[in-house]
């Protein structure tokens, strides 16, 4: 079966609608993470998104699809602020991945501050679209974690092609305003975090809601197994339609998850007392309802209580964190919430 495929906005780019996300494929091998990659190929997937910033991805793709560059779509993105970074990027970037041009360079992780520079003289946008003219970018997007900042650049008239937001069944807020401007702009729509970086108890009634919304163009789960990759590509083919068991597990996320869901994005990073925040956040929702008490969960654990008590109550993550979650009040809770399970050796 033919994956369906979408128009991505004014990029005239016709992709999957779902696309490789690059992310996991650092964790495993690098033979594992190119039999991954090639699997999508294999199955039909077409668009191919990894980042400048996640490590080995770029280099794995790279020699994953260099055989077939011309039959896909590469997307990859830099957190650099000034034009000259940019170009050293790219030009790494470019290298890593085998190829002499990009079908979408985006700026990673834009907010409303961090705009204020690339936007500056001599910033990273000026030289993007210098890129762009030069052909070596076909296209260029952007990417946030803040929907209302994306929202707010688009009516302001921004150059972008492309943005790509976090959008699942609780993060819903892409849905409201965000997405549907970008429909009415042409703006393309690439979806990170359908599962919520992990957090969500069944992966394809997850990966079926984002789907379901006809504003999301391309959506692009990590995958990390070729198990991984035939679960999201046969969901492509299902009906829709959320069934009742479906909608029960979704309600049972919302309740569970709340407005205290950590995304895993760790841009609250870096720590002074050097707490792995997204670990303590998250751990007792998703990796140990999917793993359980592994030994390195166990270790971990153990490892970090002292440095929760250590936190130096700086705030500096608040003011980091895109979902403004209050990290200071939750991470002595959900510390202690994880030691007790420790304890009890219970999974929730
Ligand atoms: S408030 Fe605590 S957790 Fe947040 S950055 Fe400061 S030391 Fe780290
Ligand atoms: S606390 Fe916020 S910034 Fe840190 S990982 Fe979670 S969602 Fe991301």
């Amino acid at each position: 079966m033919a994956l369906k495929k979408k128009r991505l906005g004014k990029t005239g780019l016709y992709v999957t609608e779902v696309g490789f996300g690059g992310i996991p494929i650092q964790r495993i091998s690098e033979e594992e993470a190119i039999s991954v990659v090639k699997r999508c190929y294999e199955l039909g997937i077409n668009y191919y998104d990894t980042a400048r910033g996640y490590t080995t991805s770029e280099e794995r793709v790279g020699k994953a699809l260099e055989d077939v560059r011309d039959n896909v779509y590469i997307a990859t993105k830099s957190h650099a602020k000034t034009g000259k970074e940019l170009r050293e990027n790219l030009e790494t970037s470019l290298k890593n991945l085998k190829t002499d041009y990009l079908d979408l360079y985006q700026l990673h992780n834009v907010g409303l501050e961090t705009y204020k520079t690339l936007q500056a003289p001599g910033g990273a946008l000026e030289e993007l679209l210098k890129i762009k003219e030069e052909g070596i970018a076909r296209h260029i997007g952007a990417t946030s974690h803040s929907p209302t900042f994306l929202t707010n650049i688009l009516n302001e008239g921004s150059p972008f092609e492309t943005i790509m937001v976090g959008y699942n069944y609780i993060a819903l807020e892409p849905s409201r305003e965000l997405l549907p401007l970008c429909k009415k702009m042409d703006i393309g729509t690439v979806i990170m975090k359908p599962f919520g970086g992990g957090a969500f108890t069944n992966a394809r009634t997850a990966l079926k809601f984002v789907l379901a919304n006809e504003n999301a163009d391309c959506t692009i789960p990590g995958m990390q197994s070729v198990t991984e990759v035939e679960e999201n590509v046969a969901v492509c083919g299902e009906d829709l339609t959320l069934a009742k068991d479906e909608l029960d597990s979704i309600e049972v996320d919302r309740v569970a998850l709340g407005n205290e869901f950590c995304a895993a994005c760790d841009y609250c990073q870096p720590c002074p007392a050097g707490i792995p925040i997204s670990f303590v956040l998250r751990t007792e929702m998703s990796s140990l309802r999917r793993m359980g008490w592994t030994n390195n969960i166990v270790k971990q654990t153990r490892e970090t209580a002292p440095k929760v008590d250590a936190c130096l109550d700086c705030g500096a993550c608040e003011t980091r964190c895109p979902y403004q979650l209050p990290i200071r009040k939750l991470l002595p809770e959900k510390m202690d919430a994880l030691l007790k399970r420790l304890e009890e050796r219970s999974i929730p």
